[in-house]
């Protein structure tokens, strides 16, 4: 072995190889998570051995996103590193996927911030999957009974949460007094505290720490109803599709796009591979309405000039759908045959 590579790089590339030769691939795309970026060179040079290697350096953050298909289409098999599939995507080429985990060593919880509740469901981030089989041990240890939510046909696996989907949720939220969720960042633990009306805890594995979503999810929400509110009195509204194979919703763009036209807004349907205050500024939007990643409007409102809304928001807005704040979620995307 090679002393500066790291193991992981070699494992990864070892059963890259074993499945790229199952399917005799010759020709392939190597998508890497910025994390691993800096062993991008390792990765290529192994794995040009024995392919034609192609590496995206544009930024991956999901298996909805094998690249661009004028580059996909070149090759026989996509190697996207540290996302697991989506079950609901229809992709075009064979794409292997190699998850990645981090096991985190957890000695003991304090567990007196779910005292009293008796029935847990348990969630996790995907590099936490293992992590979470010790919290389910060190909770069961302690008399609580945990319930893992079941995952819809997005994810892979029970009781995992995206930025995207919250079905592990929704799917037991009857049957339990409380979530507890095992992450880092506070995103996934804020949407699973918005998806639903029982009480969510982060284990927060830098803190160690157990603690309560509710005050962060309200301050969420309040920051989104500011945004709904700022646009309430557009006129010219551009509905944005992203080309992104898992986030393309286009048939959910053009149903939008025409209620606003039954309540008299000028509106138009857009493609875009990459959102920009520029392009919505050039073409005179007063506001977006973003079909795509749910957290671009969420997370990078900042950048742009005028509100962007996901498709609940747009709902909740214009066509007074609901009482309360309903996060965007992805059930399901246009399929790829049919673009
Ligand atoms: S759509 Fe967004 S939240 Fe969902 S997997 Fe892709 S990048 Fe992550």
């Amino acid at each position: 072995m090679d002393p500066e590579v790291p193991e992981f790089v070699l494992n990864d590339v070892n059963e890259a190889d074993r499945r790229l030769r199952e399917m005799g691939a010759r020709k392939i795309l190597l998508q890497l998570p910025d994390g691993l970026k800096p062993y991008t060179f390792d990765y290529f040079n192994y794995l040009s051995r024995r392919y034609d290697v192609i590496v995206s350096s544009s930024p991956v953050y999901g298996a909805c996103d094998i690249g661009p298909s004028y580059l996909y289409e070149k090759v026989d098999a996509i190697v996207q590193v540290g996302h697991s599939i989506m079950r609901n995507v229809n992709y075009p080429k064979p794409v292997i996927f190699i998850e990645h985990y981090k096991t985190i060593d957890i000695k003991d919880i304090d567990t007196s911030p779910i005292g009293k509740y008796h029935r847990i469901g348990l969630l996790y981030s995907i590099q936490y999957r293992y992590t979470s089989d010790r919290v389910r041990q060190i909770l069961e240890s302690r008399s609580f009974e945990v319930v893992m939510g079941r995952s819809d046909r997005r994810m892979t696996y029970d009781g995992q949460v995206l930025g995207c989907n919250f079905s592990s949720v929704h799917s037991i939220e009857n049957q339990v007094d409380a979530f507890v969720i095992v992450s880092t960042g506070v995103f996934h633990a804020i949407g699973s505290q918005i998806s639903t009306e029982k009480p969510v805890f982060l284990l927060d594995l830098n803190e160690m720490s157990l603690r309560s979503m509710e005050r962060e999810a309200d301050a969420f929400v309040r920051k989104r109803y500011a945004q709904i509110f700022r646009s309430m009195d557009s006129r010219k509204i551009c509905f944005m599709v992203d080309t992104r194979i898992g986030q393309r919703r286009e048939r959910l763009a053009r149903t939008l796009m025409e209620s606003a036209r039954s309540l008299g807004k000028d509106a138009v349907l857009s493609y875009t591979d990459n959102i920009s205050d520029q392009d919505i500024q050039n073409m005179g939007c007063d506001l977006v309405v973003y079909t795509g990643c749910p957290r671009v409007p969420i997370d990078d409102q900042e950048r742009f000039s005028v509100p962007v809304l996901t498709p609940a928001e747009f709902s909740m807005a214009f066509l007074k759908s609901t009482n309360g704040y309903v996060l965007d979620e992805i059930v399901s995307v246009d399929d790829a045959t049919d673009q």
